[in-house]
């Protein structure tokens, strides 16, 4: 088999500005597209997806993993091809830098149903970079200066997001405390009394109920899911129904953990809250789940793109990630630590400690 064989061609989207050409990207603060060039705005036709959600148990019936074949796309722009990374669903041009949104090929198994646009623009980004840099107290001085920022990028990521009505049925050990008075014996053998809590345990069924809506698990693998944790969670009532164009002018990734494993990892959320839920319910001082089943109901999902922005930039040779939620704009990086700063601060913190504490004992040999 030769490689090309296995290289597919891949269709893509262009959003080609309707007055002068150009490539018109998703343009975050009035949510239109927009024409770099000469500013032509168009509206994008979406709205907040009401009736989202899917039937999870039919979709894990007809569920299939899409192929991860690599894909090159032809650019109408300038005629040069770029390969497409498997899990790539939006990408620019590698000779032109035009933006390509990569069309859902029939045989893809789930396409996205729901986008949180972009609410924040390259240059906030950059801002709240600038800001947080300034803001690192225990990275080098030199940092804010010296610091070379090598790309900031809008990104989609993608996101399964699982709801289902559960019942529980469940056996718990409880304990409840009381107190009883014991009289003993102290050193000088005198008799005293003393408080002595004791726990009396009785098992006890029952059943527990909730219901999940918007649980959400990371569909991708990233090295920087450390700072994704940071800058999560979304905002759920700023959803529009999927459109290319909320796409167009940024990166976006497909997914790459499949829908069955994406559920498994929503259900282990959901079993951890169910067990704070059950000990919650039960009235004891101490509650041990003993067993429980749970039941789930109308499970459903769907597919979600969020926006992130990431930046790497180097210092002292050595490379750092920034991000940037998007939409809430909460930041998180990865930055150079100064020891110097950090021990200096221990020692200085230990000697107004020192100070505070031995303060008093001054004043009064002053006295
Ligand atoms: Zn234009
Ligand atoms: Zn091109």
């Amino acid at each position: 088999m030769t490689s090309s064989e296995t290289t597919k061609r891949a269709a893509t989207h262009q959003f080609p500005c309707p007055s002068c050409g150009g490539g018109m990207t998703f343009h975050p603060s009035d949510e239109t597209l927009t024409c770099p060039f000469c500013e032509t705005k168009r509206a994008i036709e979406s709205g907040f997806p009401h009736d989202v959600a899917r039937d999870l148990d039919e979709a894990l019936a007809t569920y299939r993993a899409s192929e991860r074949t690599s894909r090159i796309f032809h650019c109408e722009s300038c005629g040069g091809e770029t390969e497409l990374d498997p899990y790539s669903q939006a990408n620019f041009c590698t000779f032109c830098g035009s933006s390509h949104v990569v069309i859902h090929e029939a045989d893809e198994a789930v396409t996205p149903h729901a986008v949180m646009p972009f609410r924040t623009t390259r240059q906030e980004a950059e801002r709240a970079f600038r800001t947080w840099v300034k803001k690192r107290w225990f990275a080098p001085t030199t940092l804010a200066q010296t610091h070379q920022l090598d790309r900031l990028q809008g990104m989609y990521i993608p996101y399964w997001t699982f709801g289902a009505e559960t019942s529980t049925d469940f056996t718990v050990n409880v304990g409840i405390h009381y107190y009883v008075t014991e009289t003993y014996r102290d050193s000088n053998g005198t008799m005293q009394t003393r408080q002595v809590q004791k726990t009396r345990w009785h098992v006890e069924t029952g059943s527990y109920y909730e219901t999940f809506q918007n649980v959400y698990v990371r569909a991708n693998h990233r090295a920087f899911d450390k700072l994704l944790n940071k800058i999560e969670p979304f905002d759920f009532n700023d959803l529009r129904t999927y459109r290319d164009e909320y796409i167009a002018g940024f990166l976006a990734e497909r997914y790459a953990i499949p829908l069955d494993e994406g559920w498994e990892r929503a259900a282990t959320t959901m079993d951890r809250a169910i067990e704070n839920g059950i000990r919650y319910q039960v009235h004891g001082d101490i509650v041990h789940i003993l067993s429980k089943r749970v039941d789930y109901d109308d499970r459903d999902y769907y597919h979600l793109l969020a926006p992130i922005w990431v930046a790497s930039y180097r210092f002292n040779d050595k490379s750092y990630t920034f991000t940037m939620n998007g939409q809430t704009a909460q930041v998180a990086g990865s930055f150079p630590i100064s020891w110097v700063k950090v021990v200096s601060t221990i020692v200085l913190s230990l000697f107004i400690a020192l100070a505070v504490a031995y303060g008093l004992d001054l004043f009064e040999a002053l006295d």
